[in-house]
């Protein structure tokens, strides 16, 4: 192995689960030394969203990077000086969806993962397929800031029931965890639908109780969704058969 591929990077906010944990496995098997961030980045949350409740369950983030044979947690207390006024905006990727939803999200998402490769210099860095347009923005920043590293993609972690891992489901409420549960199983339907599976989901999760309905989008070959359920947003994706 090259000394350059040594250390991989998984830059997560904490309240880690079994998804951040395949991101972190991944990056064990293909590299010497793994670095886990974690970090409740404020630049990426809007006025009126989560930061404040944002979980943060540092013990048991510790022992599971520990568990998991990670080398290096950095979990910095502050990223960014009083008077911070550089940042890093992607223009393209970064519209609609989470974007138009999330005004400013995507710039403070590419402010950070820039500031965290700056700062651990990983060879690789390892993404979950479940953030699909973070994947976009990321991408498309890397390749034209000629930033060295490599972006892996780790397949989306779900529960048993469907639902995709996120720190945030530990805001449902037993009832409004059922909708999630539609939601994805909706959602993996209408993946399979052989006709328009944009127009099929968007009709069902507007008839669908329990759920505000966000977006339905096919982006590339990624059918990809929001909802608010109660007072918690839920975004997921799944590969399309077919895109026509
Ligand atoms: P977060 O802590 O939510 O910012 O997520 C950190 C990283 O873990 C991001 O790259 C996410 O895409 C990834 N991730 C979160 N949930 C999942 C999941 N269910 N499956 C795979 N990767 C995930």
């Amino acid at each position: 192995m090259r000394l350059g591929e040594a250390v991989g990077l998984v830059p997560t906010m904490g309240a880690l689960h079994e998804g951040h944990l395949a991101l972190i496995r991944r990056a064990r098997e293909e590299c010497r030394h793994v670095v886990v961030s974690i970090y409740v980045n404020p630049t990426q949350f809007g006025p009126g969203e989560d930061l404040a409740r944002y979980p943060r369950p540092r013990r048991r983030d510790l022992a599971l990077c520990r568990a998991a044979g990670v080398d290096l947690v950095f979990a910095p207390e502050n990223l960014y000086l009083p008077d911070h006024s550089t940042y890093v905006e992607e223009m393209e990727c970064s519209q609609g969806r989470d974007g138009a939803s999330r005004p400013g999200h995507f710039r403070g998402v590419a402010i950070v993962v820039l500031k965290l490769f700056n700062l651990v210099r990983p060879a690789k860095a390892y993404f979950g397929q479940k953030d699909a347009q973070q994947i976009d923005v990321i991408l498309r920043m890397v390749r034209d800031l000629d930033v060295p590293v490599k972006l892996v993609v780790v397949p989306t972690v779900r529960d048993p029931d469907g639902v995709a891992l996120s720190s945030r489901n530990r805001y449902l409420s037993p009832e409004e965890r059922a909708v999630a549960v539609e939601f994805a199983r909706l959602l993996q339907q209408a993946a399979k639908k052989k006709i328009n599976p944009v127009l099929w989901l968007g009709r069902e999760l507007k008839k669908a109780h329990g759920l505000k309905l966000d977006y339905v989008e096919l982006a590339g070959d990624r059918l990809c969704a929001a909802v608010v359920v109660g007072k918690t947003r839920l975004i997921d994706n799944e590969r399309v058969r077919n895109k026509t």
